[in-house]
């Protein structure tokens, strides 16, 4: 479970932010999650809920927007969604030698002062 090590990340890079353009009282933090990223967001909630406790941000809003990844078909090309849950076949020829395009990644979105 690598959930807590980002939270502990996302954290440095809010409280970095906050600082920097003084932001007072954050109201919520949205994060960007790409199914592919593998990281699953119930934990990520969890882990962001004890990693903040005991610091301003133990109540902002931490919201999650789940982005679909897309994968690429290394036989025939097309591009496709690509869940992390779906069986990974190109739905196009069948194929199983896919490559990741996006939703692999975890960003910090936006942070929203009171
Ligand atoms: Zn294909």
């Amino acid at each position: 479970m690598h959930e807590l090590g980002i939270c502990d990340a996302l954290l440095k890079m809010v409280d970095k932010i906050a600082r920097e353009e003084q932001l007072d009282g954050i109201s919520r933090i949205t994060v960007e999650v790409g199914t592919l990223s593998g990281v699953v967001p119930k934990y990520l909630e969890d882990c962001w809920t004890a990693v903040t406790d005991g610091t301003p941000y133990a109540n902002s809003e931490f919201a999650i927007d789940v982005v679909e990844g897309t994968a690429k078909c290394f036989d025939c090309g097309q591009e496709f969604l690509a869940g992390i849950n779906d069986r990974l076949v190109c739905p196009f020829c069948g194929g199983d030698k896919l490559v990741p395009v996006s939703g692999r990644d975890l960003t910090l979105k936006e942070i929203l002062a009171e």
